[in-house]
C-alpha cells in the first residue's frame, strides 16, 4: 500500500518570486473551485494545506470518485522526492552527459547547503561547467530542488487543468511532475 502522491515544481523560480507565484497559483486553483481558499492544518497528508473544491474532478483524467486528500503549497525551498523506487542516473543539462547512481549520490551531498540558499553547484565530468543542483535532470524525475511547487495528495491522476494553471502563472520556467507513493 501506500500514499499516493503528484507533485508539480518549479525549479526557476526565485526565492523571492516563489510566494508571488504560489499565490497566484492557488488564485486559480481556488476560481476554478479546484480547491478551498482556506489553508487548514492536518489537510495535506498531516500538513497544512487546501481541501479539494467541489469542482476537483476537473482536475483529474479518471472517473474514480474517492474523495482526495488536500494540497500542499511550498513557497520556500523544498526537496520534492519520488518516494518510493528510485532513480538510475542523473543528467547534466547542458551537455547531456549522464553520471551514474553513485556520482549522482553525490549531488545529493549538497542538498542542506541548497536549502541554506547556496546555489550548490557541482562540475559536470562532461562538460566541466559548475552546474546548479537546481538544474539537474533526473531519471523518472525523481528530484526537484524548488523554491515553488504543489503537493497533490492521494488524487488519480492529475489531467492538464492544473499544469494549465502553473504554466500560465510562471511562463517559461521548467516545471517537473511527478507521481509516486510513499
Ligand atoms: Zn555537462
Amino acid at each position: 500500500m501506500g500514499t499516493w502522491f503528484q507533485w508539480i515544481a518549479d525549479v526557476d523560480a526565485s526565492d523571492d518570486e516563489a510566494p508571488v507565484l504560489a499565490h497566484e497559483i492557488v488564485t486559480r486553483l481556488v476560481e476554478r473551485q479546484i480547491i478551498l481558499p482556506e489553508v487548514v492544518d492536518g489537510a495535506a497528508f498531516g500538513a497544512p494545506g487546501h481541501e479539494p473544491g467541489p469542482e476537483w474532478t476537473a482536475a483529474v483524467t479518471t472517473s474514480e470518485r474517492w474523495t482526495p486528500d488536500g494540497v500542499r503549497i511550498d513557497a520556500t525551498r523544498t526537496v520534492f522526492h519520488g518516494g518510493q523506487g528510485g532513480y538510475d542516473w542523473a543528467q547534466c543539462p547542458r551537455c547531456d552527459r549522464r553520471i551514474d547512481g553513485d556520482v549522482a549520490n553525490g549531488l545529493l551531498d549538497g542538498v542542506e547547503v541548497w536549502l541554506s540558499g547556496d546555489t550548490s553547484a557541482h562540475p559536470c565530468s562532461g562538460c566541466g561547467s559548475g552546474v546548479p543542483l537546481s538544474e539537474w535532470r533526473w531519471d523518472e524525475d525523481y528530484f526537484a530542488f524548488a523554491a515553488l511547487g504543489l503537493w497533490f495528495w492521494d488524487w488519480p491522476q492529475l489531467g492538464p487543468t492544473v499544469h494549465e494553471c502553473v504554466r500560465a502563472v510562471v511562463g517559461t520556467h521548467r516545471l517537473v511532475y511527478h507521481a509516486g507513493k510513499l
